[in-house]
């Protein structure tokens, strides 16, 4: 299927490496070009030259930290005109709730709520005057089915749907689109590093852990992030118009409930 989004502009932000990755190369891969935001200067660029050899598409490489003022500003100044926006930064660290102080909270909704809001209302003018604009949050399943452990995670990203939510239909007439993308498990860095945590707390040998929870995942496995990134360049296709305003859980059936 042409996905109709060719020569259009996307900003990615947290490109270089799991989820945002997958969704930078799904979104090259339909002829869109990038700018492309991350930290690690030397992680961006290898990722910016390997989706420029694979796809041929314009990239351009923002080294930024998005849950900073200026670092929002570059990574959306960056491109001629934005089309499609992508936000995406680090989750928030695991941690019973009684052990986290108010500072830690406000990282949390700084980084997973805070700063999509922010890039969503610095794009959208320009979108709406265009007629077109697509916007992906990358958020988690935690949103809708809150995690114990993961308390920070839960509120931002709940918080953040409801702003989404709002959001969306006041600018759905504009043919621009804001939609939340809620990963389960996901073969990326963060998932792997998790679980080497999660092994050394438990006494379990790795393998044993990722075997417990695979087991829990109905479809037998984590998610391959391209899975991910194909879902994301649906949603920014030219096809999917009418979906807004939706909390879409990639999760390999992992959720139990019908809706
Ligand atoms: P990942 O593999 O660790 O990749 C994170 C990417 O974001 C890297 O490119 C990282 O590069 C960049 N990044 C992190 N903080 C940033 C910041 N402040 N500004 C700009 N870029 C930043 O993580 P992932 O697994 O793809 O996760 C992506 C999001 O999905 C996270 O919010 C995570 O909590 C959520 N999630 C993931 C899973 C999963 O199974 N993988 C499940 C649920 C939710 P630098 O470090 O160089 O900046």
């Amino acid at each position: 299927m042409d996905l109709g989004i060719a020569g259009r502009w996307a900003v990615v932000c947290g490109a270089s490496k799991g989820l945002g990755h997958a969704c930078a190369l799904a979104l090259a891969r339909e002829g869109v070009h990038l700018v492309m935001a991350a930290r690690t200067r030397a992680d961006l660029d290898a990722s910016a030259a390997h989706i420029r050899a694979q796809t041929g598409v314009q990239v351009i490489a923002v080294p930024a930290d998005v849950t900073t003022e200026s670092g929002r500003a570059r990574a959306l100044g960056a491109a001629p005109q934005i089309d499609i926006l992508v936000t995406n930064a680090g989750g928030p660290p695991p941690g019973d709730f009684r052990g986290l102080a108010r500072a830690d909270w406000l990282a949390a909704l700084e980084a997973n709520m805070l700063t999509p809001i922010e890039m969503i209302r610095h794009a959208v003018g320009p979108m709406i005057e265009r007629g077109f604009g697509r916007i992906v949050n990358i958020t988690s399943s935690a949103a809708k089915a809150p995690v114990d452990i993961l308390c920070l995670s839960n509120g931002a990203r709940a918080g953040l749907s409801g702003f989404a939510g709002g959001a969306a239909r006041q600018i759905a007439r504009h043919n621009v689109t804001l939609n939340n993308l809620l990963p389960g498990k996901f073969d990326t860095g963060r998932l792997r590093s998790n679980n080497a945590a999660r092994a050394r707390r438990s006494g379990l040998p790795l393998q044993e852990e990722i075997a417990l929870q695979t087991r829990a995942i109905p479809a037998g496995r984590y998610g391959d992030p391209d899975e991910f990134g194909a879902a994301c360049a649906f949603l920014c296709s030219a096809h999917a118009g009418y979906i807004t305003g939706q909390n879409i859980l990639i999760d390999g059936g992992a959720y139990p409930g019908l809706f």
